[in-house]
């Protein structure tokens, strides 16, 4: 084919001439004018031959991303310049000197950042959010490196079409997964949208034009919908001479499939959720009376629902966007939910803060540098997760956001379903280390206590207080698990430093010398991760020290016994390792069979046998062999039916992994009773306990306990000293 060159220039020349039209946020200063003209100029000349995939000259994405930076963003001639350099670095011979020197510091900078930001190579979303990780790191130095970075993916999703499947769905994927959120993070709601109906389209072709054909085919009946409904509400508004203008709020394809997946329902019951949008033409002043009046007038003539008000004009969300929203009854019965907004709001609830963010130095809009802040507090801990991070921000986003109140009556803002604890760590982190409990609307409540909007919250303390594992179970913010983790590793460390000393003070009892070599044998035996792992566990008890007497001692140097290190396993450490970690069935523990071999099994749920226990062995269609104990409800069913699928097995001795038993307790109820039950259990006894629950009725309690035993025999002794317990009536081993 034949490219006419000089043809193609001039066509280049016109969509560079348009894009400067459509840039109405641009200060066009002859300066600025200059050099966006010249980074037009660079970028033609660096990129000048190559093409893009679909063979029109590479320059067309350079100028289609300044553009959406300008039109769609409403970003200035800085971002316009770096838009159009923005791959200069990275796929031509330019380097970020040349741009310094051309166009200055902060252009470079920019340009640098973009240069940064990886495109995707994986569908593995833990890559993806260490680049996520990067791409805020970036933000903290300036936004707009995001955003050019947005409209860079936005042009590439428009244009995805000539990549291959695979690299298609990739970006697709990677889009969703970062991209999409951070828009609506960001506030660009249009582009969110857009995102997410392109990448839907890539995903899911089939839905996506199915949704998109049904959506044009009803398309008559909702609008006749909505002018019906909205007659009335325009005759007001105009009596009321307020300026507005109406729309219906057109639904976005992947809302309506999200929306038909998570409820599992078809199209047809949700494509008619309506909603209208009144956009009032406010003089500033003016704005907040306005919006009520004409929510005044919007429910005079349709009743609303009181629980669907929201008022983000008073508090607007954290990612800038404002409106008052209102869910009303329309006279056919249907729910329509009304958006009252100026235009000003609407601008920024479309194009996100940008548009009405002024770069000047010293200047920036404060909601926006709180957010920044927030985004610096999440990365300030390097070692952070990164995927920990994208949860975070991702909590922030889609579900709605609480406001609570401190004693003094200043607004807190937290991610839904935060606790006490959060509130008290989003105060000040001493405030959540020492944190005690909390009074929430002056009523007492646990720290796990889960805030609403409107609560008012007074964090008590204590001195002696410290952040606990199990806190970490129950808070939702990032920056409340950051401290806590920080804390309780710092708390390990001191530990660590009492475990080293106790160890050797042993070794020199067994006269081995305090040698690396020793120590790794120990690790390697004990089945932990580092050395500080080892002494924190020697110091709090979990690691016994008598097993030293089961190695071989050889001119100073700990070397294990065969028997020992092939039959041992230290179970308890592993589970304490990793705590959510299901019981894995130690395998070391049981013989199978006639020639009682080591074969693979699992421990029967039914029944939880431990050691000492009388079991057999079941061998199952799908699951392997399954170990019952002989006095297990469903044990006769299976010897007698399944007689041939029967097994024996028998314990190994000398074993110290730790099995699942349960007990159930039952007594008089009694200030403190739980406290001294569990005391027994953990500090007397030493048994780690799984889970606990209490359970009081007109005075009688009943307790269920699950807890972590070597055998029987440690099993009846722990029962025994229960039994002695003041108040306890009864205790008793169950099967679950
Ligand atoms: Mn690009």
């Amino acid at each position: 084919m034949e490219i006419d060159l000089v043809k193609e220039k001039i066509e280049i020349e016109q969509a560079f001439q348009s894009m400067l039209d459509s840039a109405k946020y641009c200060n066009k200063t002859p300066e600025n004018l200059d050099r966006i003209k010249k980074a037009f100029d660079v970028a033609f000349e660096a990129h000048k031959n190559v093409r893009r995939k679909s063979g029109e000259p590479y320059i067309y994405h350079p100028i289609a991303v300044a553009r959406i930076c300008t039109e769609e963003i409403g970003l200035g001639a800085t971002s316009i310049i770096c838009a159009l350099l923005h791959d200069t670095v990275e796929d031509t011979e330019l380097n970020l000197d040349d741009i310094e020197r051309m166009f200055g510091k902060k252009e470079a900078q920019i340009i640098d950042g973009l240069t940064k930001i990886s495109d995707v190579v994986d569908f593995n979303v833990s890559i993806q959010a260490e680049n996520f990780k990067k791409i805020l790191l970036t933000l903290s130095e300036d936004v707009r490196v995001i955003l050019i970075k947005l409209a860079d993916r936005l042009h590439n999703m428009r244009t995805l079409g000539s990549m291959s499947r695979d690299k298609q769905l990739k970006i697709a994927s990677e889009t969703l997964f970062l991209y999409a959120p951070m828009a609506h993070r960001l506030g660009l709601h249009g582009m969110k949208t857009e995102l997410e109906d392109l990448s839907l389209k890539i995903q899911e072709p089939e839905a996506f034009e199915e949704i998109s054909s049904k959506l044009e085919k009803t398309q008559e009946v909702r609008t006749r919908f909505i002018n019906q409904f909205s007659i009335p509400i325009k005759k007001a508004l105009e009596e009321n001479q307020l300026k507005f203008e109406v729309k219906g709020r057109p639904k976005s394809i992947f809302s309506i499939w999200n929306k038909m997946n998570k409820k599992q329902v078809p199209f047809e019951e949700v494509y008619d959720l309506f909603a209208l949008r009144i956009i009032l033409d406010s003089e500033p002043q003016n704005e907040k009376t306005d919006c009520w009046r004409a929510y005044s007038i919007v429910t005079d003539f349709y009743q609303p629902n009181i629980d669907r008000l929201r008022d983000w004009i008073s508090v607007p969300k954290a990612n800038g966007y404002e409106s008052l929203h209102t869910t009303v009854m329309s006279p056919t019965g249907k729910w329509v939910e009304v958006q009252i907004r100026t235009k000003r709001m609407d601008e920024i609830a479309e194009k996100g803060f940008a548009a009405h963010w002024k770069y000047k130095e010293g200047d920036k809009e404060s909601r926006f540098d709180k957010w920044i802040t927030q985004i610096r507090e999440l990365l300030e801990n390097k070692n952070a997760d990164a995927l920990d991070l994208i949860d975070d921000f991702k909590l922030n986003l889609y579900d709605e956001e609480i406001y609570v109140f401190t004693p003094n009556g200043d607004m807190k803002n937290l991610p839904s379903a935060a606790t006490a604890l959060d509130f008290a760590f989003a105060v000040h982190t001493e405030l959540g280390v020492n944190c005690l409990g909390a009074k929430v609307n002056n009523k007492l409540v646990p720290l796990s206590y889960e805030l609403k909007s409107g609560d008012q919250v007074e964090i008590l303390t204590s001195a002696n207080q410290k952040p606990k594992e199990d806190w970490l179970n129950f808070v939702k913010t990032q920056k409340a698990k950051t401290r806590i983790k920080a804390f309780l590793n710092e708390e390990k460390k001191e530990l660590a430093h009492d475990g080293k000393s106790i160890l050797e003070k042993e070794f020199n009892r067994f006269k081995i010398e305090y040698q690396n070599i020793s120590l790794k044998e120990l690790q390697k035996y004990y089945k932990v991760a580092s050395l500080t792992d080892l002494y924190y566990r020697i110091a709090v008890k979990e690691i016994d020290l008598n097993h030293l007497k089961a190695f071989e001692i050889r001119n100073g140097v700990l070397l294990p016994k065969r028997s020992i290190r092939t039959r041992f396993t230290n179970y308890l450490g592993q589970r304490l390792t990793k705590k959510d970690k299901k019981e894995s069935s130690p395998n070391e523990m049981l013989v199978i069979g006639d020639n009682m071999q080591k074969l693979d099994y699992q421990l029967a749920h039914c029944c939880n046998p431990i050691p000492g226990d009388e079991v057999f062995g079941f061998v199952t269609v799908n699951e392997g062999i399954k170990i019952h104990k002989t006095k297990c409800p469903n044990a006769v069913q299976l010897l007698s039916n399944y007689a041939y699928r029967v097994i024996k097995a028998r314990w190994l001795d000398e074993q110290k992994i730790a099995f699942l038993a349960a007990i159930k307790i039952l007594g008089i109820d009694d200030v403190g009773i739980v406290n001294t039950i569990t005391q027994i259990i953990s500090n007397e006894l030493l048994v780690n306990m799984r889970s606990i629950s209490f359970d009081s009725n007109d005075g009688i309690f009943e307790g269920m306990i699950t807890v972590f035993v070597h055998d029987t025999e440690h099993l009846k002794n722990l029962i025994k000293k229960l039994e002695k317990v003041n108040g306890v009536t009864r205790v008793e081993r169950v099967d679950k």
